[in-house]
């Protein structure tokens, strides 16, 4: 158990300027390059991370190759990479804090919910698929006598993961260790603004005994390191979670290059649907406003629009929005805080244009709306709430990616279906009934990823994530996620 005096003793710890970390060392970049790091809480800088160009990347790649081809780790006993990947879980469990709190200072995730979602799912993702790993089989063709059909799984060759701010090691950690486990090796590149803890990561995989070159980090600009990884023609496989408008790119990227496979994890525009039969409203207002202002409403899944039945639509939003008014906002290295910071300046000012946006379209603003705690120098919002949310708005249809929560009204459940499915995106969505055939209907019928039955948020590595329409495509997590850095391949032999 974490108390406060031990995170706040690593509150104002230095953090040395971060080189590239390549062929299992720390690493300057060919063009010298740095990009200062702005701490979300108090607005001042925190150190720099190098500007990766296209020749840091090219070694980048170069080493990883280099290691597969090697085959120390490509060609190695499932049961051997099984005890390095748990070495990795073990040492990321004795850094918890350290890794926490660094990633905080970053990206400005309140610490309560960093220790759960950040070292603490990252740690049980490499567990889970050092375990698995060692328990895929191939198979065996029902071919005729005369002939033997084998199917093997292989691994890809070099992976390419690049990852969003919000929950860099959670994240990370979903994509660097099922590829390791199936033994592939990694370029992986963070946003610009949430690098630490993966530079960090990339050191314990060192000192846990994973072989230099399986495992990189290339940082910065997204333009520029981002777009010659995914240029890049010795890449096999790129695995991208953050925006639409990027993982557009990334497909246009493959397509001038080498035709490597693309896996896209998007953005969404969750409806969280509130039945009048819901059998515990002020349970439904609880979780419905947690789904949408935690880590301040930079969640991919976060339930950004409530569609809630007319009947209980008052009383409902009157609870989340006293919620929403008692929330604990601020500093993100308090335990007792609820929402942190938003990640940037940028961001911020991003989410309060959609909400200025909102009112000048005609939504009707319930709580929330401004910046608060401006004196800090920080980057901090008040849980913000839309009512009178129309399909036609900019709010109802855009994701903010910020604590901004609209509200839709519905009369019955093919209005609810025709309302949930009328966005662009399909990743995660919520019912809140009592009634069992109403929850399987809408089950079917909500076209999502991830449908959520009087709750919100499942972290279980055991369950795979993932998005259909424009949320993407592949999943993350669960034994489907090795679908994606496993090549198959038949062997047929006449007998
Ligand atoms: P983003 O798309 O701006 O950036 C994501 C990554 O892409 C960063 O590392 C960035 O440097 C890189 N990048 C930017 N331009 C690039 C280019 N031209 N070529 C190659 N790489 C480039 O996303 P973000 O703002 O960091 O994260 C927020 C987004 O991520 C939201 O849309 C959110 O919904 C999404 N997200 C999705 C999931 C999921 O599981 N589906 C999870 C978390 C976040």
């Amino acid at each position: 158990m974490v108390d406060q005096a031990q995170i706040d003793a690593l509150r104002s710890v230095p953090v040395p300027p971060q080189d590239l970390f390549i062929d299992g060392a720390r690493t300057a970049s060919g063009r010298c390059q740095n990009r200062s790091i702005v701490t979300p809480i108090d607005g001042t800088i925190l150190t720099t991370i190098t500007e990766a160009d296209a020749g840091d990347v090219d070694r980048a790649v170069k080493a990883a190759r280099r290691a597969f081809d090697s085959g120390i780790w490509s060609r190695a006993a499932p049961a051997e990479r099984k005890k390095v990947l748990h070495r990795i879980a073990d040492l990321i469990e004795a850094h918890q804090l350290e890794l926490a709190v660094l990633g905080v200072r970053d990206n400005g995730t309140e610490i309560g919910m960093a220790l759960r979602a950040e070292p603490g799912s990252a740690a049980g993702t490499f567990r889970y698929y050092a375990e698995a790993i060692d328990k895929v089989y191939g198979e065996i063709a029902p071919t005729a006598e005369n002939v033997l059909g084998l199917v093997h799984r292989e691994p890809v060759g070099v992976v390419a993961a690049i990852v969003p701010w919000n929950f860099p090691l959670m994240i990370g950690a979903w994509k660097i260790a099922p590829a390791l486990a199936a033994g592939n090796s990694v370029v992986l590149k963070p946003a610009e603004i949430a690098s630490l803890s993966l530079l960090r990561l990339a050191e314990l995989c060192t000192e846990a005994g994973l072989p230099d070159g399986v495992l990189n980090v290339v940082t910065g600009e997204g333009a520029v390191a981002g777009e010659a990884l995914a240029m890049h023609m010795d890449v096999d496989v790129l695995a991208f979670t953050g925006s639409g408008a990027v993982g557009r790119k990334l497909l246009e990227y493959s397509a001038r290059s080498n035709l490597k496979r693309v896996y896209l994890e998007l953005g969404g525009k969750s409806p969280n649907i509130v039945f009048a039969d819901a059998a515990d409203l002020d349970q439904a207002a609880k979780v419905s406003a947690f789904g949408i202002f935690r880590n301040s409403g930079q969640v991919c899944v976060a339930g950004s629009r409530l569609l809630v039945q007319r009947s209980v639509h008052d009383v409902l939003v009157e609870k989340i929005a006293e919620i929403a008014a008692g929330m604990i906002v601020g500093d993100p290295l308090s335990l007792t805080t609820q929402a942190g910071a938003i990640s940037s300046a940028a961001q911020l000012e991003k989410t309060l244009g959609y909400a200025a946006q909102a009112a000048d379209q005609g939504a009707r603003l319930v709580t929330g709306g401004s910046r608060i705690l401006e004196e800090t120098g920080g980057f901090y919002m008040q849980p913000t709430i839309f009512d009178g949310v129309t399909p036609d708005m900019t709010l109802a249809r855009e994701e903010v990616f910020g604590p901004v929560l609209g509200v839709m009204t519905f009369e019955d459940e093919d209005e609810a279906v025709r309302l949930a499915n009328s966005t662009v995106y399909g990743l995660a969505s919520a019912i809140w009934t009592s009634n069992l055939s109403t929850a399987h209907r809408m089950i079917r019928a909500v076209r999502a990823g991830v449908v959520h039955v009087n709750t919100y948020g499942g972290p279980d590595i055991t369950v795979p994530l993932g998005g259909v329409k424009q949320s993407g495509n592949g999943h993350d997590k669960s034994l489907h996620a090795l679908d994606k850095y496993t090549d198959l391949k038949t062997a047929w032999i006449q007998l």
